[in-house]
């Protein structure tokens, strides 16, 4: 697993972009990961363009420009998408939905703003649900109120729980089931490991699926997404997935290729 094999390297050969996850992926908490650059370095001297992903869709991707920046790493906005971004971009692109009811941080809803998608609390062609660190009873209410009025009904990612420097926090997840508990509807999800991520990323890049990789760290977003979606999967070990975790993963749900870490992709990358 410490350096690639002759396989694995066959697989690679077939990449011609990348989805880049971040946390556990490029760094972890406030740590640029070892080979971080020398793997962005690799992708630019092969012409192979990459996309960052995140679930987390409290923060805009301007946060995540800025936060990169500050390892050392430049980004563009068409390099960034967040759950919020795919959100976006499935609304407008696959449905006639152009305003929203936004439970979500005001990042969140600049974002929906500039997009085109108009914030409406009166009468939305949807609901959105969002990572609202600023929900409050009265956005609980208005969301309900409108789900038991019947409107189609957005989450931007599925998550339970997200890892900060106070540990793990209620993500998404809590807020979602709030909501069904009242209202017993359930929404449909476009982040990871959903296809409509995918979906989103690959309208971005311009790519197909089957030329396209995925390198993350965790079996349940990340991998699971490669596999709904016909991607290559590339899972790292640097992060959330363990060597019994990987252990106990069912044979045809294991990754393409599993190495220790992003240096150790950006080594296999040049032997390309
Ligand atoms: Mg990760």
């Amino acid at each position: 697993m410490s350096t690639i094999s002759d396989a694995e390297l066959t697989v690679l050969r077939g990449c011609k972009s990348f989805l880049v996850d971040l946390d556990g992926t490029i760094y972890l908490d406030s740590k640029l990961l070892p080979g971080a650059l020398d793997f962005l370095l690799q992708l630019e001297r092969l012409d192979i363009p990459h996309l960052f992903l995140t679930n987390n869709s409290s923060k805009s991707w301007t946060d995540y420009q800025h936060r990169l920046a500050g390892l050392g790493i430049t980004a563009t906005r068409e390099q960034i998408l967040t759950s919020g971004d795919a959100t976006i971009d499935h609304v407008l692109t696959h449905t006639t939905h152009r305003s929203a009811f936004l439970m979500g941080t005001e990042a969140l809803a600049k974002d929906f703003r500039v997009a085109g998608v108009d914030l409406d609390a009166e009468d939305p062609d949807c609901v959105v649900v969002g990572f609202d660190t600023t929900m409050d009873y009265d956005k609980l209410e208005r969301a309900c109120t409108l789900l038991f009025a019947g409107k189609p009904y957005f989450a931007t990612h599925p998550d339970r729980t997200c890892i900060t420097q106070r540990g793990l926090v209620p993500d998404i997840a809590a807020i979602i089931a709030a909501i069904e508990a009242v209202t017993r509807r359930e929404p449909k999800i476009i982040g990871k490991p959903y296809h409509e991520m995918v979906v989103a990323a690959l309208h971005r890049l311009g790519s197909d699926a089957h030329s396209t990789a995925i390198v993350g760290d965790q079996l349940d977003t990340d991998m699971e997404m490669a596999m709904n979606s016909d991607l290559r999967s590339v899972l790292l070990m640097s992060g959330e997935t363990g060597p019994e975790k990987l252990a106990e993963a069912p044979p045809d749900r294991r990754p393409d290729i599993v190495l220790p870490g992003i240096g150790a992709l950006a080594k296999a990358l040049e032997q390309l």
